[in-house]
């Protein structure tokens, strides 16, 4: 049993802290809306009234929160939880932002001995509830060792991908074959029904065929085809469009700076964008078959 900060209590981070309580650990809740906070408690959080309570007197802390500027305000700001800390306490942040600000927070850290590892999960809303996310962790070895078997109670599988920043890195080169590949799938049956085919039927070939991926397996973006899918719920829940055209960005701007080419994932950002300035950013990431449709979002 552990005594764990958890910060940060939205669509995937209330579901990890639920894990945790779970599986018995000593869970001190904290997030900028009260709802999940008492949700929480009913199930045997504890209550705190500011990230800073959360994080004091912990032997982990961990964070979720939508992006760069939220981590940062939480670890970097003047009095913020670096401060306040206990001198042994493991710091790990799961929310998905750019390897630079992971390293910027990583450091400060270790100025004041303390150890931050970077921990983005792949696995979606329906991971987090299942307990059977992905961690890609980046930072110190012998500090991902002693988390693994806490991050292992939210997840089904724990990567060591490298120094700070590396699970950022990783997990970014992970969405961005991810937008792709469902843009691709999208346009592979689209092309399928306007040749008078069904897509359902040509998803099952494709299945059983070299251009099988998991977007067909588990995410098929056509309505009907897959009942378990945002497509058959009118694209309500799930990854949101906003969250790849976020990762793609740190994609791009890692490949900016490493000088490296990325044509198809360019492309993909360019498309999600532009599906999210029509309306679509708040619908699931596979609704961009309707950009290939032109279907307006309103109907
Ligand atoms: P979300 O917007 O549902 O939740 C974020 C939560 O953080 C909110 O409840 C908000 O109130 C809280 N928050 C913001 N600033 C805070 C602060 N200073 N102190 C305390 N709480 C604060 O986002 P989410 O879907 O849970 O995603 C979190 C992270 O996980 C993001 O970086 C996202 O890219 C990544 N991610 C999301 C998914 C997914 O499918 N939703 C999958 C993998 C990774």
């Amino acid at each position: 049993m552990k005594r764990i900060g958890f910060i940060g209590l939205g669509n995937m981070g209330a579901p990890m802290a639920r894990n945790l309580i779970r599986a018995g650990h000593a869970v001190t809740v904290f997030d900028l809306q009260r709802t999940p906070v008492q949700t929480l408690v009913a199930e045997g959080a504890t209550a705190a009234d500011s990230a800073l309570a959360a994080a004091r007197d912990q032997e982990i802390v961990i964070s979720m929160l939508p992006a760069g500027k939220h981590v940062h305000g939480l670890y970097l700001r003047e009095a913020g939880i670096l401060q306040v800390v206990a001198d042994n306490t493991l710091l790990v942040d799961c929310s998905t932002i750019s390897a630079d600000e992971a390293r910027t927070v990583a450091s400060a850290a270790e100025q004041q001995g303390l150890t931050f590892i970077d921990a983005p999960v792949s696995g979606g809303v329906a991971g987090a509830a299942a307990g059977t996310l992905t961690f890609i962790c980046g930072g110190p070895a012998d500090a991902v060792e002693t988390v693994r078997p806490v991050l292992e109670t939210m997840g089904k599988a724990v990567f060591h991908a490298g120094g700070s920043g590396a699970g950022q890195i990783a997990k970014m080169c992970n969405n961005m074959l991810l937008g792709v590949l469902m843009i691709g799938t999208a346009e592979a049956l689209n092309l399928a029904d306007a040749n008078g085919l069904d897509p359902a039927l040509v998803s099952e070939i494709m299945k059983a065929s070299s251009g099988n991926n998991w977007a067909l397996q588990v995410y098929n973006p056509w309505p009907g085809v897959m009942e378990t899918s945002p497509a058959s719920r009118g694209y309500e829940g799930g990854f949101l469009t906003d969250l790849i055209v976020k990762d793609l960005g740190l994609a791009m701007d890692a490949g900016l700076k490493a000088n490296v080419s990325l044509p198809m994932g360019s492309l993909a950002s360019a498309l999600y964008r532009a599906h999210s300035a029509s309306g679509n950013g708040g619908l699931d990431f596979s609704s961009v078959l309707r950009l290939l449709r032109g279907i307006d979002p309103t109907n």
